[in-house]
């Protein structure tokens, strides 16, 4: 079972294809749309040995000259120093304008790769083959890619969009279970704010989800590519404000990944109750009834999800990390909130009490 999502894009477009053991054809995939002579994998220690290493002596045995430039796994690999190694090691292994990039791992591994690739000799040709549930349904679409300074993530980067993103499910067999559920709080927020049906659809197929059915995998990494591609496709450069919506559960899931120092949740576990949070902040605004809330929280739940933030954080620690956010920004405060399953707002500035009792801390 094959799928296609078309990326229409200004400049130029390119396809994701999405199946279940799509990576052996990899090569084909790269040929069909890039003349390649020469191939950079990008990947990290983790991803190298399970599928990387696999992908290079394909091209290899294609008489295609490869080199795999290994990073260490996490998001401390995302630094301007990591990118600085890479663009040295590319020298050293001889390329040059004609070499290919192709990034095989997670969103850390992507936005890296995509960096490296948008910068080295003034742009390469990008390929990206996504190995997280994460990177397949987000990080691999839309083109941002870069690196984090001390305390600003993705500070200094680049909008760089690949030539082609090819998906295999069959990788997620091996993604350990907590970076699994994550990748699925993305997964529902895509339900939420913008395709209702496909929020009945994700709560129809839990169980074959946490079971990691790859035909229900492929069905809902096409669907979020397609939902992601046509924010893209309105929004391409952020400059529209359409790309927000993507942000829903994100101002209280930022808050609560800075309280913890980024190490306690997952993002997409912050994601999940963040959610929650942004839902009953409609909810007390009368945007919405309690119902959508109890939806996404039986959702969520049955995901194996964290739904409440971790109780010892406080209220107005969680405030006051939002609000100092808004100044960054000098702007509003602005949140994505539910209008009905399917739809959200954007609302900006609400009355601090309501977002901080809606964190569910009480205090
Ligand atoms: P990650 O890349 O760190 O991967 C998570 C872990 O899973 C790592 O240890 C990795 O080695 C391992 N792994 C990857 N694939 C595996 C597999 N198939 N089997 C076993 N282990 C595997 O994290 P992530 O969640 O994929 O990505 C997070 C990053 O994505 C963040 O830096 C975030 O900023 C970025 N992101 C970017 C965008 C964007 O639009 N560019 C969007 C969302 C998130
Ligand atoms: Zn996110």
């Amino acid at each position: 079972l094959q799928h296609s999502v078309r990326v229409d894009l200004a400049e130029r477009g390119y396809d994701i294809e999405i199946g279940e053991g799509v990576l052996e054809g990899i090569v084909d995939f790269v040929q069909q749309r890039h003349a390649v002579s020469h191939v950079a994998v990008i990947t990290d220690s983790n991803v190298d040995g399970l599928y990387a290493d696999a992908v290079a002596d394909r091209f290899s045995d294609a008489d295609i000259e490869t080199h795999v430039l290994v990073i260490d796994p996490g998001e401390s690999s995302k630094d301007p120093e990591v990118a600085h190694d890479l663009w040295q090691t590319m020298i050293e292994e001889g390329c040059d304008r004609q070499t290919m990039v192709l990034a095989v791992g997670g969103g850390v591994v992507g936005d890296l790769a995509g960096f490296v690739a948008a910068t080295f000799a003034r742009g390469l040709t990008f390929f990206q083959a996504p190995t997280t549930l994460l990177a397949q349904v987000d990080s691999s679409v839309g083109g941002k890619v870069g690196v984090n300074l001390e305390g600003a993530k993705n500070m200094v980067g680049a909008f760089w969009q690949p030539a082609g993103v090819l998906i295999d499910v069959a990788t997620l067999t091996t993604l350990p279970d907590r970076e699994y559920r994550a990748g699925l709080a993305e997964v529902v927020k895509y339900g939420v704010i913008m395709d209702e049906p496909f929020f009945a659809y994700l709560e129809a197929q839990a169980d074959a989800i946490n079971g990691r059915d790859s035909a229900v995998l492929a069905e809902i990494v096409r669907r979020c590519c397609r939902l992601k591609a046509d924010v893209v496709e309105a929004d391409e450069r952020e400059e529209s404000g359409r790309r927000a919506i993507l942000n829903y559960g994100h101002t209280f899931c930022h808050a609560l990944e800075a309280a913890t120092n980024y190490t306690r949740l997952l993002h997409g576990e912050g994601v999940a109750i963040g959610m929650l949070c942004a839902s009953r902040l409609a909810e007390r605004l009368g945007r919405i009834g309690a119902d959508v809330t109890s939806r996404q929280h039986a959702l969520l739940e049955k995901l194996g999800l964290p739904l409440t933030a971790p109780a010892d954080l406080d209220p107005d620690e969680l405030v006051r990390l939002m609000w100092r956010d808004k100044k960054v920004s000098a702007g509003k405060l602005n949140f994505i909130l539910p209008s009905r399953l399917g739809e959200v707002e954007l609302v900006a500035d609400p009355p601090v009490g309501d977002v901080r009792d809606s964190l569910g801390l009480g205090g």
